[in-house]
């Protein structure tokens, strides 16, 4: 693994302060951010990511968030089982009506639910659960080292990247039958 020293220390919170939008119809603010997650919610590694978000107030009607973010996430080969790193780049996308931050700030329940109120609360959008969630899709089901890994020895659990092993495939007793059948089949050919 590469070490990311080269940042300053990442924060835990990205939160996106959207005071100033919401209230001006027509603006637009930047907001860059260098951040660490749990992909996972809360279990697992810390991933430093970076990336920056774009909101604008759309004609005072609502408030528009979209942005890019990158990171490289630790996984495992579903074949070899080898920790690699994936760098994986994604973009996101969120909004929120005005009326409906004024209602939040102000506790009252919104119709939009638990998927709203988890990226925004009265006043800021949490960019770092945005990401989260886009990162997160960009990852495969059953990751792999790479596209040709030959994954492990099912007899002696060797990594067959790293060469080969002396296991013999025991031929498998239910195709037998069939082995057969093409040798009598053969036998008639010639
Ligand atoms: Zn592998
Ligand atoms: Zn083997």
């Amino acid at each position: 693994m590469k070490e990311e020293e080269g940042y300053d220390r990442p924060t835990r919170e990205a939160r996106m302060d959207l005071r100033r939008l919401i209230n001006h119809p027509g603006d637009s603010i930047v907001y860059e951010f260098v951040t660490e997650l749990q992909l996972w919610e809360d279990e697992g590694p810390w991933v430093t990511v970076v990336g920056e978000a774009v909101g604008r107030n759309m004609d005072g009607r609502m408030v528009l968030i979209t942005g890019r973010v990158s990171g490289q996430i630790g996984l495992n080969c579903s074949r070899c089982l080898t920790p690699f790193y994936q760098n994986s780049e994604t973009t996101f996308e969120a909004h929120c009506e005005i009326r409906t931050f004024r209602r939040i700030a102000e506790g009252l329940p919104v119709e939009e639910g638990e998927e709203l109120t988890a990226i925004f609360d009265g006043e800021t959008a949490n960019i770092g659960e945005l990401s989260r969630q886009a990162l997160l899709l960009t990852l495969p089901l059953a990751p792999v080292c790479r596209q040709d890994c030959r994954g492990l020895c099912p007899y002696c659990g060797a990594n067959r990247n790293e060469g080969l092993c002396n296991c013999q495939e025991p031929s498998d007793p239910r195709w037998s039958p069939l082995d057969l059948f093409f040798t009598v089949h053969k036998g008639n050919k010639t």
